[in-house]
């Protein structure tokens, strides 16, 4: 698969039965449906697979126009509702994910943190 940002050959990788695909240049990570949620599930553990250079993946996160690398149709622009400075681009096809380096491991993050706070207002 090329990497829909910087074109360069996207490596398949897993990381506890989940699938998912590493670009070799920009270490973009590329997920398809539902295999985001499953990572992110993991929490903090599913960080460590973005290995990508977070300021590198900022420089791509710019680059707002990019096509599916599996359909080839223009991919929708999400912000996270609670994390506004995380930008992904899903398919609306294929609802595949792209995460510029850097972008899943903060997702994991404090979507982890988030839930432990949860769990104390919860419980108090
Ligand atoms: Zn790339
Ligand atoms: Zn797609």
């Amino acid at each position: 698969m090329q990497c829909p940002k910087c074109k360069n050959e996207m490596k398949e990788a897993e990381y506890k039965g989940t699938k998912y695909d590493q670009c070799k240049g920009c270490g973009g990570l590329w997920f398809d449906a539902l295999e985001a949620e499953d990572l992110v599930e993991e929490g903090k553990g599913a960080a460590a697979i973005d290995t990508g250079d977070a300021k590198k993946g900022c420089g791509f996160n710019k680059k707002r126009e990019i096509n599916c690398p599996v359909c080839n149709v223009r991919m929708c622009r999400v912000h996270d509702l609670k994390q506004p400075h995380i930008q992904l681009e899903t398919c609306g096809v294929c609802k595949g994910t792209f995460f510029d380096a850097g972008e899943f491991k903060d997702f994991c993050e404090e979507t982890f943190m988030d839930g432990i706070k949860d769990r104390l207002t919860k419980h108090r």
